[in-house]
């Protein structure tokens, strides 16, 4: 199918004065998409920052002490993301608060360097911690580990264990309750990577009570920027985290590690009240919402032959369950509709503007979760005009 020269939703302007297809995101939130919608309120304080300069040590200070404080952590600091969370977790665990330390990474010498993880844990992100120089030990097998292997793992070596808050539990590993029994006699820090567990709200901050010493968190997950997040949990180890942090770079003594992963103030500002804003947020209503939204849709489709429709749940984790409700998920039969799941996907990405769709099998799962509702209905309209006869 040709591209459809205009672009109904009036978007994109400035993608097309780049010569860049703009995209209506039916998948939810993904780093290769842009990431989340900002709100109005967290982009009016972005905007206001803009206006006025300010110490950039001064800001990660209060709005660290800001999370923290909405969290029930000891301390926080927000960074360019979850992954930069737990690169600079894991530098700040190596060297400390001394900032020739900072300065020598990713040479290690000198400083414990292991990080450890349970082999049934490895996952995307893990590869974080070898950036700072770290050595990576994976623990059992991906069947497993065992108390005793996570024991005899721990060495002086030893500068950090990484737990995915995402895996704890699965079958054969050990949860967070029984590797932090183990590394807190140890004396080994604990990093939980909990990118997206932000809903219920009480799960973020809850991770610390688990047995963790630091925790990652994006925001791109709870409406801020891609590009932020934060780290948080024990207060000498966020002061280690300040020791690897992009400031003080020029003006300080040392050229600290962690210089590349610096941020703008703007961010830093969009983080902290996107979260503020998530934490007193009606979610209900949110998820009411996308109710609200599937419907929409599916009034558009309904009498198109060939088609089924199913309200269900896409987790961040790529899943669908049955509720609570934040996708419609399309089912395809090609003798009636004239297109596979596979070739309707196809014709709404080449479209204009680019319509992304998660492919599952013989059906299409068309996510609400950063959707408005213009192109939830230009979504329906797209499958119409692709319906045979
Ligand atoms: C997205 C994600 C990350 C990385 O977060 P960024 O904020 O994009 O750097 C880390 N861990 C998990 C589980 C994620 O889903």
């Amino acid at each position: 199918m040709s591209p459809i020269p205009q672009d109904p939703a009036s978007t994109g302007v400035v993608f097309h004065h780049f010569g860049v297809v703009p995209v209506i995101n039916a998948c939810g939130i993904y780093t290769d998409l842009g990431g989340s919608r900002l709100s109005p309120r967290v982009w009016a304080a972005m905007t206001e920052t803009n206006r006025h300069f300010v110490r950039m040590t001064d800001l990660l200070d209060r709005t660290g002490e800001r999370i923290a404080g909405l969290l029930g952590a000891e301390a926080a600091r927000v960074t360019p993301g979850a992954a930069a969370a737990i690169m600079l977790g894991t530098a700040a665990c190596m060297a400390g608060t001394d900032g020739s330390r900072s300065q020598q990474l990713p040479n290690t010498h000198g400083m414990k360097s292991e990080v450890l993880i349970q082999a049934g844990h490895r996952y995307k992100y893990d590869r974080q911690t070898i950036m700072t120089g770290a050595t990576l030990i994976e623990i059992g097998s991906a069947n497993g580990a065992r108390v005793d292997q996570y024991e005899a793992a721990i060495t002086e070596r030893s500068a950090m264990i990484l737990h995915p808050a995402h895996l704890d539990g699965k079958p054969g590993t050990l949860s967070l309750e029984q590797v932090s029994a183990i590394a807190r006699r140890r004396g080994v820090p604990i990093l939980v990577d909990a990118a997206y567990m932000n809903y219920p709200t009480d799960i973020m901050g809850a991770y610390l009570g688990r047995g963790a010493d630091l925790v990652a968190i994006s925001a791109k997950y709870f409406g801020g920027p891609n590009a932020g997040g934060f780290i948080m949990g024990r207060k000498d180890l966020v002061a280690a985290v300040t020791n690897v942090h992009f400031t003080r770079y020029e003006s300080g003594q040392y050229l600290k590690y962690g210089r590349p992963l610096k941020m703008d103030r703007q961010i830093v500002v969009a983080v902290a009240v996107a979260l503020e804003e998530w934490l007193a947020m009606d979610h209900e209503a949110r998820f009411a919402n996308y109710v609200r939204q599937v419907g929409l849709l599916k009034e558009k489709l309904t009498g198109l032959r060939g088609l089924s429709l199913v309200p269900m749940n896409f987790t961040m984790d790529e899943r669908l369950i049955p509720e609570p409700v934040n996708c419609l998920l399309v089912g395809f039969d090609k003798a009636g509709f004239g297109l596979s799941a596979a070739e309707a996907a196809e014709a709404l990405k080449n479209g204009m503007p680019s319509i992304m769709t998660v492919l599952e099998g013989d059906k299409l799962a068309i996510v609400m979760d950063v959707l408005e509702d213009d192109e939830v209905g230009l979504i329906g309209d797209r499958i119409r005009t692709l319906a045979r006869g």
